[in-house]
């Protein structure tokens, strides 16, 4: 049915009102988006030396470090060699208010490569140096008033982008750390129950390596990660695993309080007893989502030896052996992990940097195994003999293996070893699974690894077990992800991008 007077729409015609209704579109959404320097709403330089004044010099411009590097900018200086030389360390991007572990997060914008364009564009424009509570709240309000985007940035060395963003203003973290209150027992604020554990009370910029050290000085521990910079904020509201959550539970499961400023510029603490909606929240429930965490309470655990086996091998690049072998660890994980074991395994398909010529590049693998407080000094060795046998016993003209043992005194003295060594200054992009204990079979291993980490390797970490599915988090329950509650194995693959310019 034609209607008198209308006549269909040319093409031309069409995509011109298309056109116009998407640039209306744009206008309507902008004017709902946080303000850019670009717009008029932006805050003028005199709000800025205001917030400045009102937070006592706090207030930093966000400069790329690697401006240093670029000489057709003002920030072009001699600096450029000492940040080419640190790029990679994971300290280097913790201690710069801006800038991230990983080059992609910042959108690669400004790195340390002279022939390479250098922009702002991908970094927060102003950052706040807080170490306290009414610092962030200024932040947070002055973000607020002024419809700013806001973020928080610890160490920079979250996997999700999460701890940067371009046009905003940053809270960083860094130096609200420390501040360590020791407990025997510890009763949460407003509630009539005390807690009949250990506990420590610190601030939420507080980093792993530090913690471990200060704790170390009490005979104690915690549940805390193996990268020496993670922050107490980012991992607990990541949820956050370690070496003895299997026994223990994750960094989540740890939390009896925390302080915090939310969006709307509270300082409220939150326990089983007030803010309860926050309190489960925040605990598990995804870095910076629901407020600024300033300090929190954490249980804390007696520190006990624990025994590390390593063990390596190496054989043909991504051949079906180096497949068959990593099928037959992972069936073997489960009952390890009923013995209380709890393990890091780095697979590498393909090494990493390929030897000269005339050698063969290897696949290789490498398993840090741990069990907390062994019976005796070869517990662990021994529950490894059977696998060790098998392996040589099936596989020993295609591989070599090695194996090292050692008990050591606390996890701290085990973390100075084998904490995370990795490096920063990369493009990273990673992916990952919760894996749950039933699918280990090597059968069902086989093909699913080879499709899963065939080409680029990762990390498998079995760090989760009874300690993780039987949690008792205060206040009943928090928001973690509720698979954790049935998997034994973090699962994760990365790419890697190319290392700038070391
Ligand atoms: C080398 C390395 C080793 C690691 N080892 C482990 C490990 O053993 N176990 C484990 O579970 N994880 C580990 N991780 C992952 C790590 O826990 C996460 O990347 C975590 O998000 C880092 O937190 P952060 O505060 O240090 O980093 P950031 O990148 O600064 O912050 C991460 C997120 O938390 C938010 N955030 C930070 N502080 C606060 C705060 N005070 N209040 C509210 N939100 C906040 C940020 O906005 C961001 O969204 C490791 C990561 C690396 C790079």
């Amino acid at each position: 049915m034609r209607f008198a007077g209308l006549r269909p729409l040319s093409i031309q015609t069409f995509l011109h009102i298309s056109s116009l209704l998407y640039q209306i579109r744009v206008q309507a959404h902008s004017t709902s988006c946080k303000a850019t320097p670009n717009d008029v709403s932006w805050p003028s330089l005199s709000q800025w030396a205001t917030l400045n004044q009102t937070l006592s010099g706090r207030l930093i411009h966000g400069v790329p470090p690697a401006t240093a590097c670029h000489s057709s900018g003002p920030g072009f200086n001699a600096s450029c060699v000492e940040i080419e030389a640190a790029w990679s360390s994971f300290t280097f991007h913790q201690d710069n208010p801006v800038s991230s572990a990983w080059n992609n997060m910042n959108n690669d914008s400004c790195l340390p490569d002279p022939t390479a364009p250098c922009s702002a564009a991908g970094y927060p424009i102003y950052v706040v140096n807080v170490s306290s509570a009414d610092h962030v709240k200024l932040a947070v309000d002055f973000a607020r008033a002024n419809n700013v985007r806001l973020n928080v940035k610890a160490s920079g060395h979250d996997y999700l982008k999460r701890s940067t963003a371009p046009y905003s203003l940053s809270i960083w973290t860094r130096y609200m750390v420390g501040n360590y209150e020791f407990h025997d027992t510890f009763q949460p604020q407003g509630c009539s129950t005390t807690i009949n554990t250990t506990a420590v009370t610190a601030d939420a910029g507080s980093y792993v390596a530090d913690i471990y050290h200060r704790l170390d000085q009490h005979n104690q521990t915690l549940i805390d990660g193996m990268g020496k910079e993670v922050t107490m904020g980012g991992y607990v509201t990541g949820g956050g695993h370690s070496p003895l959550s299997h026994m223990y539970g994750l960094g989540a499961d740890q939390v009896y309080q925390v302080e915090m400023v939310t969006p709307m510029g509270d300082i409220l603490t939150a326990n089983e007893c007030q803010n309860t909606d926050l309190f489960w929240a925040v605990r598990g429930g995804g870095g910076s989502t629901f407020g600024v965490l300033t300090r929190l309470t954490v249980r804390t655990l007696p520190a006990t030896p624990i025994a590390v086996y390593k063990f390596s091998l190496q054989t043909a690049v991504n051949s079906t052996v180096y497949w068959e072998i990593m099928s037959y660890f992972l069936s073997q994980l489960p009952a390890l992990s009923t013995a209380n074991v709890s393990a890091f395994l780095y697979l590498y398909p393909y090494p990493e940097i390929m030897p000269s010529e005339g050698l063969d590049p290897k696949a290789s693998f490498e398993g840090i195994f741990t069990l907390p407080s062994p019976s005796v000094p070869n517990a662990l060795e021994d529950l490894w003999l059977p696998i060790y046998s098998h392996i040589n016993a099936t596989w020993a003209d295609q591989t070599t293996t090695q194996a090292t043992s050692t008990v050591f005194p606390n996890l701290y003295s085990m973390f100075l070893q084998y904490a995370d060594d990795s490096r920063a200054g990369v493009d990273k992009v990673v992916g990952s699974w919760l894996l749950p204990p039933e699918i280990l079979t090597e059968d069902a291993m086989m093909p699913a690894l080879v499709d899963f980490l065939g080409e680029a390797g990762g990390r498998l970490y079995m760090v989760s077990g009874m300690g993780v599915w039987d949690a008792q988090p205060r206040g009943g329950s928090d928001a973690v992800n509720p698979a954790w509650r049935k998997a034994l194995i973090h699962a994760g693959t990365f790419e890697l991008g190319c290392v700038v310019a070391i």
